[in-house]
């Protein structure tokens, strides 16, 4: 098919009917050739929320419980093994930061945040001030559609959520898929999330200590390996497996940590420095004394000052911070910025050295794991791009942020990225094939 026909049949189906009903006149076998015309292309989104990278490394080691479908698409595709998170590394937040190839400074979802105006502490829940893929897509004359990925709810053509295990929502994909394959189809999967947060979740049990927390995640990896497996089969049996591109990743990883809190030490550090902090949980308001406010989103903190806090000052108390055994790491404002943080998660980030962590409650009996920090293991995630446009069997080790998917994705179906995306395309993943239609105006990759 000429490439100009099939450019514009994928960008607005309006302009394509326009161009069939001219090229009528000129020539009828062009007309049969337009009106015959499928997608040449669809994309599957498939997101697995908290699928640290080392699960894969988990699974698929000697002695393991395998996952072939997913070596089979890192094999055939290209893999990232240091694909990284933003901060705050949470679902929502980072779930639409991957949807939008924006950081939370953009589209705005920060998990939690301490309200100045109304003094309070606030959640995001779901809002999203930008543009989605689904809506860049539609927007083109693509069709959309979701299962699960609630990101997109009333943002895709088509939106169900069938809950349970990953499983049930390959079983509704493929309904989907069957009555009227979508140019563009988002599926997300929360097992591993709840799973790895180590309570009851989805049938799993709390582990007692790390290793077994381990063979729990790898075996727990390797059965959605095979609910993935069904997906990729019931593509087969339809014919459109060589046309589908599909891109699986996470929003964060997972970091085990157990024993008592560090937050009264953590405490302790801002007395030294003359500074009254308090923590704050949702529907608390400081007292009139507090000089910074911390709050906590899970093993990690996010501190507010109240008052000024002269430069030298606050490196003094950063510095004295880091510097403690129970500390991984220390990130201000300026640090934060350049990380697309929005100002709405504070003025400094603190995250413990696993297995320390600042969480509400002590952990002396078992382990907790949570994912809020910058330690590796919460920031590094998994992510495959494979199949239709992608080169085959590349490893590509540069460190990839997880907003580079949306833009990806737009390229792969010819359209515009996102209005607010500032991710870049992965053109290291693309075979000349990429894009049969060719994009408007993209153009080379473009900072971060
Ligand atoms: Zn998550």
């Amino acid at each position: 098919m000429p490439r100009f026909l099939v450019f514009v049949c994928r960008r607005t189906r309006a302009v394509a009917l326009a161009a069939v009903a001219a090229l009528a006149i000129s020539s009828q076998l062009l007309l049969l050739t337009v009106g015959a015309a499928e997608p040449e292309r669809f994309v599957i989104y498939i997101n697995w929320d908290g699928f640290r990278r080392d699960y894969f490394d988990w699974a698929v080691a000697p002695g393991g419980p395998g996952a072939p479908n997913l070596e089979g698409l890192v094999s055939q595709g290209a893999y990232f093994p240091n694909a990284y998170t933003g901060v705050p590394s949470v679902t929502t937040a980072m779930q639409t930061s991957a949807l939008t190839g924006a950081w939370p400074e953009t589209h705005g979802n920060v998990g939690r945040h301490y309200d100045a105006a109304t003094n309070m502490v606030k959640v995001s829940g779901r809002f999203n001030n930008v543009e989605t893929v689904a809506e860049a897509a539609a927007k083109a004359g693509l069709s959309t559609a979701s299962v699960q990925q609630f990101v997109l709810q009333g943002r895709a053509d088509t939106y169900v959520q069938p809950g349970g295990r990953f499983e049930r929502r390959v079983a509704e994909a493929l309904k989907i898929i069957e009555s009227g394959m979508p140019e563009f189809l988002a599926i997300y999967g929360d097992d591993l999330d709840a799973a790895g947060h180590n309570g009851l979740g989805y049938g799993t049990l709390p582990s007692l200590a790390e290793p077994s927390w381990r063979r729990k995640m790898a075996s727990e990896l390797s059965r959605m390996d095979r609910a993935l497996g069904t997906l990729l089969d019931g593509l087969r049996k339809l014919g459109i497996f060589e046309r589908t591109t599909i891109i699986l990743t996470s929003d964060h990883g997972m970091t085990p940590y157990w024993g008592r809190s560090s937050m009264p030490e953590l405490l302790s550090q801002f007395s030294r420095a003359g500074l009254k902090a308090e923590v704050l949980d949702m529907d608390d308001q400081p007292s009139s004394a507090t000089d910074a406010i911390i709050l906590s989103t899970g093993m990690a903190v996010q501190v507010y000052f109240l008052h000024e806090m002269d430069r030298a000052r606050l490196d003094a108390l950063a510095a004295s911070i880091a510097a403690q055994p129970y500390v991984g790491g220390v990130l201000t404002r300026d640090e934060l910025d350049h990380l697309g943080t929005s100002p709405l998660s504070g003025d400094m980030l603190v995250w413990p050295e696993p297995p320390h962590h600042f969480s509400a409650k002590d952990v002396l009996f078992g382990v907790g794991a949570n994912h809020d920090g910058r330690h590796r293991s919460s920031t590094n995630v998994f992510m495959v791009l494979s199949g239709a446009g992608i080169r085959q069997g590349v490893v590509i080790e540069e460190p990839t942020p997880i907003i580079d998917v949306a833009p990806t994705i737009s390229y792969l179906l010819g359209i515009a990225p996102p209005a607010g995306a500032t991710g870049r395309v992965l053109w290291s993943a693309l075979s000349s094939s990429a894009n049969p239609g060719g994009p408007l105006t993209y153009g080379v990759d473009s900072e971060r």
